[in-house]
């Protein structure tokens, strides 16, 4: 027996999958041509697999910030902010995103994963509870286990089934932390946080939402779904991340409690990895000013939304339950979605394979994420080439 072992079976895995002729995991962009396009095995390919939602990886703006940014500061920080200290930068950024979400609290981490257990392992321990949504981010489940808090899990978007959990927890209710998504980042639902609000104030609880995939999207501001749900001031704490809507990379918290200032001196995420470099931060600004200033960048992601959501059901296929920029198309089972998947990417679209166990309900998903910089043509294509995979 030796530790080695254990990759026995994810070759197994892995070579399942070449088997197929099919991998999803190896796809190689050779260039980025835009927001919306790419090469893939030198085809030009419609980019509908990115999370690019507001297009801003192309913006000028953002682009010159990042470049004078590297120019003035340079490449990197070259360490953490605890050990080796902060950019002014930072903390402008920082002040900015409580600005922006109207509350007194924010930390920068340096990628949404790092967010998620810098904050639950900082807030959360040994005797807490989590109540943690069954369908919940990867990184939202490690950090409540790196926590050590007694982790239990309610029925997806279930408000009644959240309220028994919290029931049977009698006289600890106020030791949980409730933790769910904004929107849901394989379907595109959002949680019914309006109706969570008020069971997590009946039970004395709180509330943690991860806007990763709502921050610019949703809400009229773009602070995410509970801006849209008209309960953003009351929710404990929001995490997401640069990496998405703003096109960048990094995380954040942002929270009305004044303790999030503290967090930083015990966050292990926080304060054992490298800070945000320069010219993502410049980056992660511009962009944060972009949401501001061009709010016809999110109704047109909201239009090509719905287009493509029209388009494909208007052609059969079964889809995530709402209109949105994360539009999921359930597939028959994992052979048929790898093939449809390969046969997209070779007409020269692509978009996200989701197979279980990472998925809701062990279904299999072809993903496809919207964008405000695709066009009606780019829209169109990718409906026609989906109507080839029914009548092929
Ligand atoms: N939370 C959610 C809901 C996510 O979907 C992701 C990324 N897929 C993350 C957190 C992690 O963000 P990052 O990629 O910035 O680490």
């Amino acid at each position: 027996m030796s530790i080695l072992d254990k990759f026995t079976a994810v070759h197994a895995l892995k070579s399942g999958l070449a088997h197929t002729g099919v991998d999803p995991t190896t796809v190689v962009f050779e260039r980025i041509i835009s927001a919306t396009e790419g090469v893939v095995e030198g085809r030009s390919t419609i980019l509908a697999g990115t999370n690019n939602y507001l297009g801003l990886t192309f913006d000028p703006d953002c682009i010159a910030a990042g470049i004078d940014a590297m120019r003035s500061y340079g490449t990197g920080t070259t360490g953490s902010r605890m050990a080796n200290g902060s950019y002014s930068a930072h903390g402008e950024l920082e002040a900015e995103l409580a600005d922006f979400f109207q509350v007194d609290n924010a930390m920068v981490f340096s990628t949404g994963y790092a967010a998620n257990l810098g904050v639950l392992t900082a807030l959360l321990g040994k005797g807490d509870i989590v109540l943690l949504d069954s369908d919940a981010h990867a990184s939202l489940y490690d950090g409540c286990r790196m926590s050590g808090a007694d982790i239990f899990r309610f029925k997806h978007n279930d408000v009644q089934s959240l309220e028994r959990r919290l029931g049977r927890l009698q006289d600890r209710a106020g030791r949980c932390l409730i933790v769910v998504e904004g929107l849901y980042s394989v379907l595109g639902d959002s949680a019914p946080l309006a109706e969570m609000v008020k069971v997590k104030e009946r039970f004395g609880a709180s509330l943690l939402v991860d806007e990763a995939h709502s921050l610019g999207v949703l809400g009229e501001r773009g602070c995410g779904v509970a801006e849209q749900q008209g309960v953003l001031d009351k929710v404990d704490f929001i995490v997401g991340t640069f990496s998405k809507s703003l096109g960048a990379m990094g995380g954040f918290c942002a929270s009305k409690h004044d303790a999030l200032k503290l967090f930083r001196y015990i966050s292990r995420p926080f304060m054992f990895t490298a800070s945000p470099s320069p010219a993502v931060v410049a980056t992660t600004r511009q962009a944060l000013q972009r949401l501001r200033t061009k709010p016809e960048l999110k109704e047109t992601l909201w239009a090509n939304a719905k287009r493509l959501y029209k388009g494909l059901e208007e052609l059969g296929f079964e889809l995530g339950p709402e209109v949105g920029p994360v539009v999921a198309v359930r597939c028959r089972d994992r052979e048929s979605a790898l093939s449809d998947w390969n046969t997209l990417l070779t007409a020269g679209v692509y978009v996200n394979m989701m197979l279980p166990p990472a998925t809701p309900g062990g279904a299999s998903f072809l993903r496809c994420s919207v964008s405000a910089a695709h066009s009606t043509d780019q829209i169109d294509t990718i409906i026609k080439e989906f109507a080839k995979l029914r009548s092929g």
